[in-house]
């Protein structure tokens, strides 16, 4: 299958060493030795156009923030119960960028991390347990949040607590996206409560990046956020994937729908590959849990981590990186629909800034999932040494997601290997 000898021994090696748990990326794996900027280099020295890996988000390696990481691990690195300024430098240049109403932050090292933190406070703010999430969400690795992550497939038995809603799904929906889905969240309001079960939150992605992306059209999730409210529980805005400016519009997906949560987590993006993540709140619902609870997170929060993450901020800033996400991602979509212009496989194209899904069909009048074609672009794509990934109920919607540094030039690369696996590609 075309993995040379090399990457068969690693790949071997891999499997007994990590056990089976582990899954690797393309029919033929690409082994990494070195990353900077847009760009992922093999031991050969070849490059990889990275359009995919929205955790280092201002570009692999970047100077500033591999400088920022330096110099602080070489002065201290210690935890949260002690003083000291770094942590609350960060913490104030970070809420800095979320409306007023959201004015406290805590520190974790993951995205689940922050979302089962997410968890326990809507617990014991609204002294429910109830939970809804998209049928094909995915919010992390813990028990809490794998139950509540049916994206994870068969393996995983969603939460008692955990009912599931219909993706907003604009393209196989039709119009109405809006109102269908804040229905959908209200039948499930009312299913919890007739099992007995009082509604805690809605916890969405608010790109919903695991369903298939779906961003439009822009404020449809305000009327659901409303219901989930009238119902007593929180609206969670999981911001892991199109947080930190990717949507081009803003710094955070829920902008775009004229919102402010209850909580926001965050992760990926926030330390450019370095763990930490975090947690934002409204100070009533952070009131109640921090009386009763104490938190303490050896590794959230530490100082290299909050000189990282400052380090990130200030890079979005002097790079221009929300606006950047905005142009050439607008300049990539165009380029994307051109190609659907003569490449009848390209059902649909949409999307947010540098957060882009193009959903292949084997046909367009019945919108039959292209997924065969989807792997066939993914891997044909992989050869000519462009990364992208495939995801959605078929895992037929392209995910195209590259560091915010991502420029027209690069758009062109990729729109031209686009081009040359389109022709190739198998029927359905
Ligand atoms: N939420 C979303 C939307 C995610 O995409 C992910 C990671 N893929 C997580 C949460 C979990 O983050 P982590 O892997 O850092 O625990």
């Amino acid at each position: 299958n075309g993995v040379a000898e090399r990457e068969r021994a690693l790949i071997a090696r891999r499997e007994r060493l990590l056990g089976p748990a582990y899954r690797l990326f393309y029919a033929n794996p690409v082994h990494l030795v070195r990353g900077e900027g847009v760009w992922l280099y093999d031991p050969d020295g070849n490059p990889y156009l990275d359009v995919y890996n929205n955790v280092a988000s201002v570009g692999h390696c970047h100077p500033h923030v591999v400088a920022a990481l330096a110099r602080q691990a070489s002065v201290l690195n210690t935890h949260t119960r002690y003083l000291g300024e770094g942590i609350l430098d960060y913490a104030e240049k970070l809420l800095g960028y979320f409306p007023p109403e959201l004015s406290h932050v805590m520190f974790t090292c993951t995205g689940s991390e922050a979302n089962d933190l997410a968890y326990r406070v809507a617990r014991s703010y609204t002294g429910g347990t109830g939970f809804i999430v998209t049928r094909l969400a995915y919010h992390g690795v813990t028990v809490a949040i794998s139950e509540m992550s049916p994206s994870l497939g068969n393996g995983i038995t969603l939460g008692e607590n955990v009912r599931t809603v219909p993706a907003p799904d604009g393209y196989r929906g039709g119009p109405g996206v809006a109102e269908r889905f804040a229905a959908d969240v209200r039948a499930a309001i009312a299913e919890m409560q007739a099992a007995g079960i009082t509604p805690a939150a809605l916890l969405v992605d608010t790109a919903f990046t695991s369903d298939g992306v779906f961003t439009d059209p822009a404020g449809f999730l305000a009327p659901a956020v409303e219901a989930i409210r009238e119902a007593g529980g929180l609206f969670i805005a999981d911001e892991v994937q199109p947080g930190f400016g990717r949507t081009g519009d803003a710094m955070w997906g829920f902008s775009r729908h004229g919102l402010v949560p209850d909580m926001v987590t965050m992760g990926k993006p926030m330390g450019n590959g370095h763990p930490i993540a975090g947690m934002v709140a409204r100070p009533e619902i952070l009131a109640r849990f921090g009386e009763r609870t104490r938190y303490f997170n050896t590794f959230g929060g530490n100082p290299v981590s909050c000189a990282v993450g400052q380090a990130v901020l200030e890079v979005i800033e002097s790079e221009g990186l929300v606006e950047n996400a905005r142009t050439t991602g607008a300049y990539l979509m165009d380029g994307i629909r051109r190609l659907a212009g003569r490449f009848e496989v390209i059902g649909d194209v949409r999307g947010a800034g540098l957060m882009v899904g193009v959903e292949l069909v084997a046909d367009r009048a019945s919108k039959a999932p292209g997924t065969a074609a989807a792997a066939a672009l993914v891997n044909g794509l992989r050869e000519r040494r462009v990364l992208i990934s495939a995801s959605g109920p078929h895992a037929n919607v392209l995910k195209i997601r590259p560091p915010l540094v991502f420029r027209p030039e690069h758009a062109d690369h990729f729109l031209a290997a686009m081009e040359a696996v389109l022709p190739s590609l198998p029927r359905g």
